[in-house]
Order: structure tokens, then sequence, then C-alpha cells
């Protein structure tokens, strides 16, 4: 077997593997980087397979171009495919809003659907005469691993975590002779998750208390519904806004693949819904408004930090990881962001919180360790040589893209 990245090998982002077993070619993921201006992978040649491991843009966000130029099927959990869908018609949004060039048109998003194939955990598919093994990848709901056998067992990670969150088991290894892993938290560890969880919930009471609104900026994939679960077990006033509304109702349609569906039924119940520009006065009468995007780069979260900027009282809870050159990053590092196209000072407090959904440093030497390969493949991250460098006894790969790369 054979792989070639055509994105993402270093950095996390616009992941896109070539995937060479005989003469079955397939595509394991096809992203792109969502950011100003986008980022695209290399042109993916004709290929009649893509395994799409979950939603996310930097991995789904380009299958609508593959399959409008090369009518493409995909292979994706019905949650995946669901989510992924509902994202690249938000692309087509953001691209014309910001005015850069669309990467694909609404009829690719049509043939997309026309080739969609189910795949389910645990289950054992075809790819040309390539065997396939599905395993769940504990990263947000519907979110897989792959596995091919051929002569040798290749197993393809996309984005994992090990360790149960509030919606998802954590990955469970997977014995195999090659490892390809995403490396996204490599040389970094996460704190605990329940102690991050009762940080948070501290923070939120303490700014109620002194009597100021707090805003939590969240992705709408994965993290809202973490942070809805997390503030379920309090009495504040929760109110939701932005796409994550979706999200809860798509993840509550398919509860087989939540960890509990009921607690995650139960926080979205405990929490008030913003469904007009109007009520945005509403949630701010409340305590807590949990809202899109996460990186502050667009989305009903502008309007609320312009109303509760100047309010030293309020305060900021960011839940996820801020890139660089985001608004998030900036208001970070230098305590600013730029609304509606001006760079403004914000005055209320503003805090960080690890609420992350992918393994830590440490975690992913375990995951190494208990998948056993002979090689490992480490790629989707920007630190991975202090990975590979903690890990003895195998083959260590760092591949560059546009490379062929024997397996
Ligand atoms: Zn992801
Ligand atoms: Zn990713």
């Amino acid at each position: 077997m054979e792989i070639h990245f055509l994105g993402g090998a270093d950095e996390v982002g616009s992941l896109a593997c070539l995937l060479r077993n005989g003469p079955d070619e397939m595509l394991l993921d096809y992203g792109m980087t969502p950011a100003k201006p986008p980022r695209y992978p290399r042109p993916a040649p004709p290929v009649d397979h893509v395994m799409l491991t979950h939603s996310h843009i930097d991995h789904s966000g380009m299958i609508p171009w593959l399959c409008g130029r090369h009518d493409t099927r995909v292979l994706a959990t019905p949650m995946t495919f669901l989510i992924a869908e509902m994202l690249t018609h938000d692309t087509l949004k953001i691209a014309e809003y910001e005015g850069f060039p669309k990467p694909y048109g609404k009829e690719d998003i049509e043939r997309m659907r026309e080739n969609f194939e189910p795949v389910l955990f645990d289950e054992v598919i075809r790819v040309g005469d390539t065997e396939v093994r599905v395993h769940s990848a504990g990263h947000v709901p519907g979110a897989a691993m792959y596995e091919m056998v051929g002569d040798k067992s290749v197993l393809f990670t996309g984005d994992i975590h090990t360790i149960p969150t509030g919606l998802v088991r954590g990955a469970k290894p997977v014995k195999c002779d090659v490892l390809i892993l995403e490396s996204t938290y490599a040389g970094r560890d996460h704190e605990n998750r329940q102690k991050v969880e009762y940080k948070f919930l501290k923070k939120v009471e303490e700014i109620v208390n002194r009597g100021g609104k707090v805003i939590v900026p969240s992705f709408a994939v994965g993290r809202t519904q973490e942070v809805l679960l997390s503030l379920a077990n309090s009495n504040f006033e929760v109110w939701l806004d932005g796409m994550g509304q979706a999200i809860n109702r798509h993840y509550l349609s398919m509860p087989e693949f939540l960890r509990n569906p009921k607690k995650l039924r139960r926080a979205v119940r405990k929490t008030r819904m913003v469904r007009s520009p109007r009520a945005r006065g509403m949630a701010l009468k409340g305590d807590v408004i949990v809202c899109t995007s996460g990186m502050l780069d667009g989305g009903p979260v502008l309007e609320y930090i312009n109303r509760v900027r100047r309010d030293k009282k309020s305060g900021i809870l960011l839940t996820g990881y801020q890139v660089e050159g985001t608004n998030g990053r900036m208001l970070q590092e230098e305590g600013k962001i730029n609304l509606y196209g001006a760079t403004q000072e914000i005055e209320c407090e503003v805090c960080s919180f690890d609420f992350s959904a992918h393994a830590g440093h440490s975690e992913l030497l375990t995951f190494i360790e208990r998948c056993d390969p002979d090689k490992v493949v480490y790629c989707h991250g920007d630190n991975r040589e202090e990975l590979a460098s903690q890990v003895e006894g195998r083959e260590n790969v760092l591949p560059v893209e546009g490379e062929w790369l024997d397996l």
C-alpha cells in the first residue's frame, strides 16, 4: 500500500490523504481550511471513493468539489453526512458574504447527496478489493476511523479523542501494522476534563454573581453541546444562538450516535433558544449566552460582544483552541477584536477553557502503544516532531505533501 497527502500533512487544516492498494485508489477525507482567504488541498485525481471520517470542515469541506468533478462515492456514517452536508451550504454562504470565490456550486452538493453510501461502526465493507473496517473515533458524534486491510493493516484515525466526553465514548485502540495518526495536540496535554468543567462553572457563577453577562463563543459541531451539557448542571438562565441549534436537532435525531441522549435532550430542553434577531435583547437579560462562531470570526456572537464589551462585570469564556490570525487569538493576546471592520478594545474579562475534542500528547502516546504498529505516520499537526521524538522501537514517518510514501 502507498499513501500520498494532498493536504493537511503538517497542519491542522485541509486534510486529504490518497491511499493506493494495488488497483484500488481511495481518498481519506478531503477538507479545506476556513481561513481568510480559505485554503484548499491539492486537486484530487479521479477516485471512485472517499471515506469521510467526520463532518468538520477541515476534513469534509471539499467533498462536493470531488463529487461534482469526479462523481466520487462518499462513505460516511449517517450522522457525519447529515452535518457535513449542512456545513457545505454554510461554506457557500460564507464565501458569498466575505467575497471569496465559491469552491463549488449547489449542483455539486446535490451530487454529493446522490453519492452518499452510509457506513456504521464495527461494520466491514469493501472498497474495490480492499476490506475496510469502521471504528468509532470518539471525537464528535459519528466520527469514524477507517482500517484498510490489504497485505498490511492500515488505520487512519481522522481526529480522535480517547477519553470519554459528555457526547461520546473515547476511541478504542485497534491493533494495526501502520497507524496514520492525527497530531493536533502533539506537545500539549489537556487539563483533566472534570476540573475544566468545574472551573468553567465557577467562573460563570462569579460573573453572574457580580451582575455581569457570560458570553461563551463555541463551535457549533460538538463544542456547543459539550458546553450545554456542562451548564445543565447549574441553574443559570442559558440561551443559545447560532448554528448550534440545528446541530442539537441533528444530534438528537440520531440518538444511537450519542453516549447519553437523555442527558443531551435534558440540557437542550433547559436552554432557551434565540430564534430571531429581536430575541437577542431578551437573551442579554439572562445569565449565559452560548453562541457561534467559536473563534469570533463571524456569527451572532459578535453582536453580543459588541453589547457587553465595555462592561467590566461581564466575561467572554473561550472554549476552544484559537487559531492564529483569528479574532479569538487577537482577543487572547491583545484584548482586542475586529468588530464590523474596526478594531475595538474589549474591557470585559476574557478566560479560556480547554474543552478540546482531541486526544492530548500523552493520550496519543498511549494510543500508539496500544495499537502497537510497526510504523507510525504523523499528520494533521504543526508539531509532529515532538510526538515522533518520544516514540521508540517503531518506524516514525513525517510525510510531506505531494510525495508518494510506501507503507
Ligand atoms: Zn475534527
Ligand atoms: Zn481535524
